[in-house]
């Protein structure tokens, strides 16, 4: 039996209204790659934007000729080929680190398909459990002025079954969270009290927010008495002095690091010393080949290991998996309002179930990808 070859290579950007972001458009470039046995695999890029969604299509397009005819098994190695291919205009990041991820994350489903494995069984679980589960928290914006309406949509989530929830504040929406230092402080009083003592609770600031050193303080101080579990990118990702400065000051976690885009970036911010929690998006990082040598910097630092999952089915399935293979792991974020790229795209959405989630055990990503869907939300 000859061995199956890349026989097609298709880019797809989508545009789609995120109700857990106030409904604001989002856009994000699929990767679809189909060998000459008839299997697809399905990767995903978050660009976010409708330029840099129109720059990693034409990126794609550009690398896709090179991969056909390839053995799609050989994934690392196309991945190697292709960082040398782009060597003049992707050092260190940009959008070729886009479009890679994509590529990277379809062969992966695609391999998984071909060898009849799940992502979990290629790249190895984080112990020989049989009934391997990951804590699962609500990932969420405030939008509503009204913040008593706010505080009672996020007990629920707790309710359902989330452990807890992160809040991005600085969002889209009328919610003015991270601008008022009283306010804010308050605001994580009243959730504590309506989520019960024993949900974490996370706060995330938003790019448009600008803090000062001395009133993150206050806030993180504030907020540790109502048992913050993370502050999360405080400041810029290159403001290192204010980080340093205000983990003397704190003893709650500080997260950061999703702007980065390779294990160079990685490991500038990990031997920074100013992190404790690092955030990954395997729809940036190069996929899930880069996403591997990042959490091995991260388990070398004895630090945690977060994927930023806020985009479709296909990041999420990666990240569960990816989640799953590392013990420095504390958990896996979902959106939890049903939306289209999570609840229209695939045939069976991921559900947090008494504060956990299941791995996927299909092959590949396990997942199905609805390609009517794709065509309906086409930028
Ligand atoms: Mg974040």
């Amino acid at each position: 039996m000859s061995i199956p070859t890349i026989a097609r290579v298709t880019v797809h950007p989508v545009t789609y209204p995120e109700p857990n972001d106030n409904n604001s458009m989002r856009f994000l470039t699929f990767v679809r790659i189909e060998s000459t046995d008839g299997h697809v695999g399905w990767g995903e890029a978050i660009t976010q934007f409708p330029g840099s969604t129109r720059g990693t299509v034409e990126i794609v397009k550009a690398l896709a000729d090179d991969l056909i005819g390839k053995d799609p098994t050989q994934n690392l190695g196309i991945w190697r080929d292709i960082r040398k291919a782009t060597w003049w205009y992707s050092y260190r990041g940009g959008l070729v680190h886009f479009a890679l991820s994509a590529i990277d994350i379809a062969l992966w489903d695609l391999k998984g398909k071909i060898t009849s494995q799940s992502l979990i069984q290629m790249i190895g679980q984080r112990d020989s459990s049989t009934d391997l589960r990951i804590p699962v928290l609500a990932s969420t914006h405030v939008f509503n002025a009204n913040l008593d309406i706010e505080v009672a949509r996020h007990a629920k989530y707790v309710q359902e079954g989330y452990m807890g929830f992160k809040i991005g504040m600085g969002k889209r929406g009328d919610a003015r969270i991270g601008y008022d230092v009283d306010r804010d402080i308050k605001f994580v009083q009243d959730l504590r009290f309506a989520a019960g003592p024993k949900a974490w609770i996370m706060m995330d600031r938003g790019q448009s927010l600008n803090w000062r050193l001395d009133e993150t303080i206050a806030r993180v101080q504030a907020w540790e008495e109502s048992g913050l579990k993370w502050v999360e990118e405080p400041f810029e990702p290159w403001e290192f002095e204010h980080f340093r400065k205000l983990r003397q000051q704190i003893t709650t976690m500080i997260a950061g690091g999703e702007r980065e885009w390779d294990y160079r970036g990685y490991s500038e911010v990990i031997n920074s010393g100013t992190l404790d929690v690092v955030g990954v998006d395997v729809g940036r990082v190069e996929g899930i080949t880069g996403m591997l040598s990042i959490i091995k910097l991260i388990e070398a630092a004895g630090l945690w290991f977060n994927s930023h999952a806020w985009s479709s089915a296909i990041n999420t399935a990666a990240s569960i998996a990816l989640s799953a293979s590392t013990s420095r792991c504390l958990l896996q974020e979902l959106k939890p309002d049903e939306n289209p790229m999570q609840h229209e795209l695939i045939e069976e959405p991921f559900v947090a179930s008494k504060g956990s989630i299941g791995v996927p055990d299909k092959p590949g990503l396990g997942i199905t990808v609805n390609e009517k869907v794709v065509a309906k939300y086409a930028f």
